[in-house]
């Protein structure tokens, strides 16, 4: 048969010409373990609210940190490595703490009151405290509890000490003033008056400890830990263009969970996307979840069946399968290394599930994806706190009237990637964004004024490789996230919602070494890392860096949507940066726009179903619910089911075509059949089916050669079916 001569040309140029480098960037986990090689000189400073210090002993030869394998206990270590460049990021961010204001959530009503809480960088939902039970008077150990996630928490004390910077003369002491305890009649955290106010902190060794004796006190180094790993985003810089102050809203109230409504409840492992997720979800799919070998081989083998499915209906998939295997590999093999979202659990995947699809629309077209259900975490920690002006929580009010959105929360997310080539647009209105919504039809832009910025989703218009959402590089007050100081220092931030979302590239912002992706990827490689998807299908690699000018695609321009095509990559959008001029509150600001994606699609998006859509309640879709895999939606894509009632020749597909398209026609009885082609003069190009054939439904492909296998001129076609006095007629075109 013809189509296994295609299949076989397809699959020798694909074998022969294949050279691509795909790999993701490093998960937070193997962040940590990365040697981080910059030296460091301890300066002291003299710390305010939300000020990152690294405690010290006065003659810095020992800080301050929390335990390797436990977060909730402290160690002091030497030195040495921290400062000498001989550690590991782990090491440098398990010795940063960040200092809040008492009254830091609440700021709206109070003033500050210059008293801290002490709080992990690699856990700001959590606080030092006093080792002993509530209303005891004293106490020498130290323990670090959970404040924040008091409903899920399963801590039998719910408490935290309160800190004062005390300096005299040269010495700087840190003495716990007073101790707060979480009431669960009343859900507030009330003053412990049994507590003594004489404590300070004292380092023994290799042990952190509270001491009553004043004369006992440690002078210590509180040194500044932006030095260490900067981690800040200050005003007028790139991510605060506009120059905003640190807004004193009081913060939106607890995270609920944006599905439900209700408050988050339980920990990842107990997410929809286990127990819930599963039992919606046909039984064929379940071979591919979790992350496992033999998980890993069942998506690998599915993804050869949509492979040559797709080839037999003149179709392909955009990408090479070993694109989709590599990142699917590295988002399973995320997990959650800090507690920034306030249901998290430490050391639990991050992304649960990565599977392949393969279902076919009314039409009879198959529209494959890879699915991507995600717990949407960024595993590692976002300085949600440092944001200058977040959303507000879209209570009525000018936004100095509203609470602020400054925590996480974890919530399921089923994105769906479509696999399928799905062609690409030359212009940003060849794709139709009226069913979705676009920026620029929110605010009232007219269609002349469409452009890659504005004619972008209200919602998510792609996924990170951590399974974080990620949006348009405009809000949807049509000014750049990043001028109006919305976004952290990594690019993200929460919306309304209380989902994560990345709005810039932080890679390029702040370039520390601890971002979605970083120039410690990079060695060893011929083209940036992947760091996401876009819901078109295109996938989104990291910035062309200077420093790796050798790197495949280097001095390939990306066009205005930042895509470009090279070598066997495809077309794909990377990060990039670009000089923008944007206005706020009747100010003009220029500024170095760090992109992750731009906003426009450039990959065509008409005929993808369920576009953007990404909850789970996809799952209960009577129209979506098979491309996320629905329970009881599988059918073998071997063969069709049943016996069509009736004769018929389908419109080929696709039309206009280059170089390949699929004729579909259905057989009610068995018969012989005869498909030929015909040029417009009526001239027999080639014969396509000439044979007896068992009822069913039936596909040919046509490559555009003739009967001696030469290719065809370009022009208008005419494909026609006889089954004994069943005669039927098309026309198609091909284009070249
Ligand atoms: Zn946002
Ligand atoms: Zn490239």
């Amino acid at each position: 048969m013809k189509i296994n001569n295609f299949l076989f040309i397809i699959y020798f140029q694909l074998a022969i010409s294949f050279a691509a480098d795909f790999y993701g960037s490093k998960p937070f986990y193997q962040i940590m373990e990365t040697n981080y090689t910059t030296a460091w000189t301890p300066a002291e400073i003299d710390p305010v609210n939300r000020d990152y210090i690294v405690i010290l002993d006065g003659s810095n030869s020992s800080y301050v940190s929390i335990h390797e394998n436990d977060i909730f206990t402290l160690t002091v270590h030497n030195s040495t490595a921290l400062t000498s460049g001989q550690g590991t990021y782990g090491d440098a961010l398990r010795s940063m703490f960040q200092l809040q204001d008492l009254y830091i959530e609440e700021l709206g009503t109070e003033s500050l009151s210059n008293r801290y809480t002490l709080r992990p960088v690699l856990g700001s939902y959590y606080a030092i405290d006093a080792n002993a039970d509530v209303n005891s008077s004293t106490a020498s150990g130290l323990v670090v509890r959970d404040i924040k996630s008091t409903y899920v928490t399963d801590q039998s004390i719910v408490a935290y000490l309160i800190f004062e910077v005390i300096h005299s003369g040269n010495t700087t002491v840190l003495k716990a003033s007073s101790r707060y305890t979480f009431n669960s009649t009343s859900s507030e955290f009330e003053i412990d008056n049994s507590w003594s106010s004489n404590h300070w902190l004292h380092i023994n060794s290799d042990n952190l400890e509270l001491t009553t004796n004043e004369s006992d006190a440690t002078d210590l180094m509180l040194a500044d830990a932006s030095d260490l790993i900067n981690i800040l985003n200050v005003p007028s810089s790139e991510f605060n263009a506009a120059g905003i102050d640190w807004q004193t809203n009081t913060f939106a109230a607890f995270p609920t969970n944006p599905n439900t409504g209700e408050e988050a409840t339980g920990g990842v492992e107990t997410s929809q996307l286990y127990d819930q997720v599963i039992n919606q979800t046909d039984t064929y799919y379940h071979q591919q979840f979790y992350h496992s070998a033999t998980a890993s081989q069942a998506a690998a083998d599915f993804l050869d069946v949509i492979e040559t499915t797709l080839l037999s209906e003149g179709e392909s998939l955009r990408y090479d399968k070993s694109l989709y295997l590599a990142i699917r590999e590295n988002m399973l093999s995320r997990k959650t290394v800090a507690v920034d979202e306030v249901n998290c659990v430490i050391d639990t995947p991050l992304v649960a599930h990565v599977y392949f699809t393969n279902a076919k629309d009314d039409n009879g077209e198959y529209h494959p994806f890879m699915v991507v259900a995600t717990h949407n975490g960024s595993g590692g920690p976002n300085f949600l706190i440092d944001v200058a002006r977040p959303p507000g929580d879209g209570s009525s009010g000018s936004y100095d009237q509203q609470s602020v959105t400054r925590n996480a929360v974890l919530a399921p997310v089923l994105c769906k990637i479509p696999l399928k080539d799905y062609g690409l647009v030359n212009n940003v209105t060849d794709n139709d964004m009226s069913p979705y919504g676009s920026l620029a039809e929110d605010a009232g832009v007219s269609q002349d004024q469409y452009n890659v910025y504005n004619y972008a989703a209200l919602a998510a218009n792609g996924i990170a490789i951590d399974g974080v959402k990620i949006y348009p590089a405009m809000n949807n007050t049509l000014v750049f996230a990043q001028m109006n100081a919305e976004i952290t220092s990594t690019g993200i931030h929460v919306g309304r919602g209380m989902g994560l979302h990345y709005h810039a590239d932080g890679h390029a912002y702040s370039g520390n070494g601890i971002n979605l992706y970083n120039l410690h990827d990079y060695p060893g490689h011929s083209h940036p890392p992947i760091i996401g998807f876009s819901l078109d299908g295109l996938a989104l690699y990291g910035r062309h860096e200077s420093s790796y000018s050798n790197m495949d695609g280097y001095n390939v321009a990306l066009d205005e949507f930042g895509s470009h095509d090279h070598d066997d990559y495809g077309h794909h959008y990377h990060a990039f940066s670009e000089t923008v001029t944007n206005s706020w509150q009747n100010n003009e600001y220029t500024f170095e726009e760090h992109f992750f994606l731009v906003g426009a699609y450039k990959g065509s998006i008409n005929n993808i179903p369920g576009f953007q859509e990404s909850n789970t309640a996809q799952l209960v879709n009577q129209e979506l619910g098979k491309y996320v895999g629905a329970s009881g939606t599988y059918v073998s894509v071997q063969s069709h089911v049943g016996i069509p009632k009736d004769f018929s020749l389908q419109n080929n597909y696709p039309n206009p075509f280059n170089p390949t398209t699929s004729l579909r026609y259905d057989l009610p009885e068995n018969s012989m059949v005869n498909v030929t082609i015909y040029d417009m003069l009526g001239r027999q190009i080639k014969t396509l089916v000439n044979q007896d054939q068992i009822a069913g439904y039936k596909s040919v492909v046509w490559d555009a050669t003739n009967d001696y296998g030469k290719p065809v001129s370009a022009g208008i076609y005419l494909y026609q079916i006889r089954v004994g006095n069943y005669i039927q007629t098309k026309k198609m075109v091909l284009l070249k």
